[in-house]
């Protein structure tokens, strides 16, 4: 496996990590190798990597996949990884903000980040939203985000972050990472997670309806969800008609939000159209 020595590059070259752009450098050879291993790379393989850094990752991706392009924000590092790949004709760094990235510019590819914690959220999105024929995604996060997006109805983690990536992809757990396993160590414990995208069973109209339901029945989740339903502004439906659509849908009318599956909530948004 091709890593190089972060420690030296950082104190050969007076790198100092940069808090505000979530730099924590993966050390450890074992971690990458899962990565590696769920992400199922092979030689034919375009990958789109969102961070690159020092380059922990972006080695081990030139090595097993086809082609890579990673984007970096931090120039100095973004400069140091263009050196070091010139020779490279398959690597292309991208000295680029990955949230404004026009993602319609590739396709049939396979993602994988060492996440900025920062941007956790939106860049899951982004792909989720604008991505094209993503075979899948594997992603070092939070572990505390892992365990929302991981997490089954009616349990505390379970909320409107896991029924909207349920939405879009099968998640699962990779593997759980110690902060000892990154310069410098996370305040936080991480996790790897996997997620690989389904065929979206809305149209668009269904969709926004779909984020709406899923938004009101967790801001109020003490709440019934005739009451939450009905009681959220941005929906604009009465009690009556709210009732009127449980009751269509199958569902207890005491039941709450909460206890509802991705496909009870995509059910709700067909009928609410
Ligand atoms: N992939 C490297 C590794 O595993 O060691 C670095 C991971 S580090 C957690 C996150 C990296 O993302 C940092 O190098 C940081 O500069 C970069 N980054 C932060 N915000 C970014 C953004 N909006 N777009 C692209 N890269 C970003």
């Amino acid at each position: 496996m091709n890593m190089p020595d972060i420690r030296k590059i950082m104190s050969e070259n007076k790198i100092f990590a940069k808090k505000n752009y979530g730099q924590n450098f993966l050390t450890d050879f074992r971690v990458i190798e899962k990565i590696i291993a769920a992400a199922q790379l092979s030689s034919q393989d375009s990958v789109l990597e969102i961070g690159a850094g020092l380059g922990s990752l972006t080695y081990s991706l030139a090595e097993h996949a086809y082609n890579t392009v990673a984007f970096e924000i931090d120039t100095r590092l973004s400069e140091m990884l263009k050196e070091n790949f010139s020779a490279d004709k398959n690597v292309e760094i991208i000295s680029q903000d990955f949230l404004t990235a026009d993602l319609n510019k590739y396709e049939n590819y396979k993602i994988i980040a060492n996440l900025p914690y920062y941007i956790t959220a939106p860049a899951i999105f982004k792909i989720l939203e604008e991505g094209k024929g993503i075979k899948n995604a594997v992603l070092m996060v939070q572990k505390e985000v892992a365990q929302r997006i991981l997490s089954r109805p009616n349990t505390p983690d379970y909320g409107a972050m896991t029924v909207s990536v349920s939405y879009y992809g099968n998640t699962e757990l990779v593997a759980n990472v110690p902060p000892n396993c990154f310069v410098p160590r996370p305040n936080v414990d991480s996790s790897v997670i996997k997620i690989t995208p389904k065929k979206r069973t809305l149209n668009s109209e269904e969709e926004k309806l779909f984020f709406t339901i899923v938004k009101a029945s967790f801001s109020k989740r003490r709440k019934t969800l005739v009451n939450a339903l009905s009681s959220f502004s941005e929906l604009n439906i009465s009690k009556i008609r709210a009732t009127e659509l449980i009751n269509q849908a199958g569902l207890d009318l005491n039941i709450r939000g909460e206890t509802l599956s991705t496909k009870d909530f995509e059910n709700l948004a067909k009928l609410l159209k």
